[in-house]
């Protein structure tokens, strides 16, 4: 099956990437999320990193201009039923996530792949919810999407070759190196990564140092690029209490209890970098 038209659901810190990077790529693109604010602020992003690579001479006006025409935000959702492909990029939250999934189905095509960007949810639940769990794929990309390589690409129990080699084409066209996983919650990327974001702020809480401190141990001493407080930030504190929480009840391993610190912050509302707080000024 050709894919000429890919809908998006969710315009926040991965949809707008995602977005930008099948539209890039000569896609037409319609970016569907529940508000027309939170889709103005995703067009504006997107003006914005394309901005930036073309200042880098990475690509031309006309490339942006390009770009920016094939992507066509709407708040109904509705407006993907005529689409090829379809990603999910909303919030990372199962009920929302399978009830997106019951109504793809309903409305496109049958044929139509239906891609999740989830960072630890089930593929094989999500297919569950659908009548097509054959058509129904991880397709993980990181953050920031027009920046980062990697994309994990993650079968379900029912996912088939066919999907599954689709999706793996489509992220080469992408320029994206596609990894394949298996499902199982948090996938390889998180089920690694939280727990050492968790544990910096189960550092932070108890006292061992600050969080300057902790992320400066992991910019020096191990040569990340930043620590993993200021990734946190990036990822969105709410993002990263939903990973835990959702490799918590599913591995059911103590030692994937959030940090308490991590639930008082998302409480407060300092979701890093979307709301403009996160656990030292940036
Ligand atoms: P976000 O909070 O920035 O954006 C989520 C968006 O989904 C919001 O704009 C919200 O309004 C929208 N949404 C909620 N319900 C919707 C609905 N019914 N229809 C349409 N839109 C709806 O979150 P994010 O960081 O972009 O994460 C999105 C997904 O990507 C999650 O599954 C997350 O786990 C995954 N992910 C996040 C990162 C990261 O670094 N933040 C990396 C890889 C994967």
């Amino acid at each position: 099956m050709s894919i000429q038209k890919v809908g998006v659901i969710g315009a926040g810190t991965m949809g707008n990437g995602i977005a930008h990077v099948f539209a890039a790529s000569g896609h037409s693109v319609i970016l569907c999320d529940i508000e027309q604010s939170i889709l103005d602020r995703a067009l504006a992003t997107i003006t914005k990193n394309l901005d930036r690579a073309l200042a880098k001479n990475k690509i031309t006006e006309a490339q942006k201009t390009e770009t920016l025409h094939r992507i066509k935000p709407v708040t109904n959702r509705s407006a993907v039923s005529d689409c090829d492909f379809m990603v999910e990029a909303a919030s990372e939250k199962f009920e929302l996530k399978s009830e997106l999934f019951r109504e793809l189905d309903r409305i496109c095509r049958s044929e139509v792949i239906l891609a999740s960007n989830t960072s630890s949810i089930s593929i094989t639940k999500l297919g569950a919810a659908t009548r097509r769990a054959d058509k129904v794929i991880g397709m993980h990309f990181f953050n920031p999407v027009p920046v980062m390589a990697l994309v994990e690409i993650v079968r379900g129990l029912a996912t088939s070759n066919e999907t599954f080699q689709a999706v793996r084409e489509l992220a080469m066209k992408l320029g994206k190196t596609p990894v394949e996983v298996n499902d199982a919650p948090g996938f390889v990327s998180n089920r690694v990564l939280m727990p050492l974001l968790n544990e910096a702020m189960y550092a932070v809480m108890e006292g061992v140092a600050t969080p300057e401190a902790v992320d400066e141990v992991f910019k020096l001493g191990m040569a990340h690029p930043m620590g993993p407080l200021t990734l946190a930030y990036f990822i969105g504190l709410d993002i990263c209490l939903d990973i835990m929480r959702v490799m918590h009840n599913d591995l059911g391993d103590p030692k994937y209890r959030p940090s308490p610190l991590l639930i008082k912050m998302v409480d407060a509302g300092r979701l890093g970098k979307k709301s403009g707080q996160g656990f030292y000024k940036y």
